[in-house]
């Protein structure tokens, strides 16, 4: 067995795992879908999931993210079973509360040699920098280590920053999701673990808290992989066994030419839930954002997730956000709930005019645009004509393929048949439907221009569920008004 490679025992272990978020600012997808990956593991395997946050950089600190990560976690069910807010018996779980655990390990380093106290001003470093630079070499901490001095290195106060003594080595290792991977030694430098501020590096810190939370995997995004031989460094300098490392490639645009910014999706997550997207189908996206399978299912539940996610599926390749396919997940994950459920879920994505309306009216219109629905917030839209009288815009129909081409006097005409037939008509949607056919063959018009004005007379909206169904829910008396107010309107435009 290699230096590197972890001993078998691990394997054993139930698998614990964590989120370690920096409360810098808010959660958004690449960062969730780590945290998404390592709880699959975890349920999987029945095992931890530990939320832990790193609040080591007071200065990027903003006020509010620790609430934000939680609540979008919770949104999404990510639910944990050690760390912030529940403790456990690695606690405390905040960073900032650990202090001491680091200090101790610190001085352990130093006193095994391993560590110093840095005796470097930041003018003297920027001049090493600079000439490192005029040289054209990179700049190397370890080359002006204390050792080359010609004084004793200072004892470490904790006014200095605490550096970690490098072994500057080559490095070949075993990434669960990159495969095998190397470096020189020049990836190793003597980096700060403790900062004079007293609070300790994340590069130091974390590898603590992993050995002491027993963490068996970490998974992390890409961006800390050019710094992994220096955390292998610092693992055999504490001669502590690092545990199974994965790392996720980078989450980019959907053209795959850039990481994700803000306008392509890398938003706040809790937006998407002001947005009316469901936890199901942030949950399926995020799962299916670098991983599938093997074979071409798309949509998965939270268990079916937990029962086939594995790491050796997660592709290397970055993988590209398309904001259009988690609205086409959405949107089949809305169609999946039952009249309950999505009643439930509508909650405050209803108009304002459906205030006062009636649980079993609401739940019929529900019923009704179930299937059209992407997103909830799409509901105002798609219902307010039940709830209110919607405004005419004869545009409308003058903008209609085939109404557009009729003069308004026949449509208006069309109109004062089709409410004489539907005053007439008994307002179930199996008459209803009756009623509209045999209206066709006596008007001898086709669906296209017959049902067309009658559905516009009554929404005003582009979009309506099937016509019969519609007049059904919004009853006779209703119907029968707001063709007659078409009538009106429409006569004034001949
Ligand atoms: N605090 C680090 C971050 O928010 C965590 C990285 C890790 O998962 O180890 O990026």
């Amino acid at each position: 067995m290699s230096k590197n490679q972890i001993p078998s025992t691990k394997y054993h272990l139930p698998i614990r795992t964590r989120f370690a978020p920096s409360p810098t600012g808010f959660v958004h997808v690449g960062a969730i879908r780590t945290a998404l990956f390592s709880w699959l593991m975890a349920q999987k395997d029945n095992g931890v999931f530990i939320l832990r946050i790193e609040d080591t950089d007071k200065i990027r600190e903003v006020e509010g993210s620790l609430k934000q990560i939680e609540d979008s976690l919770r949104w999404l069910g990510i639910n944990w079973q050690e760390g912030i807010d529940i403790g456990g018996p690695n606690a405390p779980y905040l960073q900032s509360e650990r202090l001491d655990i680091y200090k101790d390990w610190a001085n352990k380093l130093i006193n095994s040699g391993r560590a110093y106290a840095d005796p470097y001003t930041k003018e003297q470093l920027d001049k090493f920098r600079d000439e490192a630079k005029t040289q054209k070499i990179p700049f190397m901490y370890r080359d002006n280590r204390p050792d080359s001095l010609e004084s004793e290195p200072p004892v470490w106060d904790g006014s200095q920053p605490l550096r970690f003594k490098s072994d500057p080595i080559s490095y070949k290792w075993t990434d669960a999701v990159m495969g095998e991977l190397s470096t020189g030694p020049d990836a190793i430098d003597d980096f700060i673990i403790i900062k004079s501020d007293g609070y300790p590096t994340y590069n130091f810190c974390h590898i603590i808290d992993d050995m002491m939370m027993k963490v068996t995997h970490v998974l992390r995004s890409q961006e800390f992989i050019s710094s992994t031989p220096k955390f292998l460094n610092l693992y055999e300098a504490l001669q502590i066994e690092h545990p199974i490392l994965a790392t996720l490639p980078f989450v980019m645009s959907i053209d795959g030419q850039k990481k994700l910014g803000k306008r392509d999706g890398a938003k706040d997550i809790l937006e998407y839930k002001k947005e009316g997207f469901l936890p199901e189908a942030m949950v399926n996206f995020l799962a299916t954002l670098g991983w599938n399978d093997g074979t071409e299912q798309e949509i998965f539940s939270v268990s079916e997730l937990i029962e086939k996610f594995s790491l050796t599926r997660v592709q290397k390749s970055p993988a590209r956000f398309d904001e259009k396919r988690l609205l086409w997940l959405n949107g089949q994950w809305i169609r999946r709930l039952s009249i309950d459920e999505l009643s439930d879920r509508a909650g405050d994505f209803w108009p304002e005019s459906a205030n006062d309306a009636p649980d079993q009216l609401r739940r019929q219109i529900l019923t009704l645009v179930q299937d059209r629905l992407k997103t909830l917030s799409d509901l105002p839209t798609l219902t307010s004509y039940f709830f209110k009288d919607p405004t005419p815009d004869w545009n409308m129909v003058k903008s209609d393929k085939q109404l557009g081409k009729m003069a308004t006097n026949d449509i208006v005409e069309l109109l004062k048949k089709s409410l004489v037939t539907l005053t007439e008509c008994s307002f179930e949607a199996e008459s209803l439907q009756q009623t509209l056919n045999s209206l066709l063959s006596s008007t001898d018009q086709k669906p296209a221009v017959l049902f067309s004005i009658i559905r516009l007379s009554v929404s005003w909206s582009p979009f309506s569920p099937a016509l019969n169904e519609t007049l059904a829910v919004l009853g006779k008396e209703v119907v029968t008004k707001r063709l007659q107010f078409a009538i009106d309107f429409g006569s004034q435009k001949i």
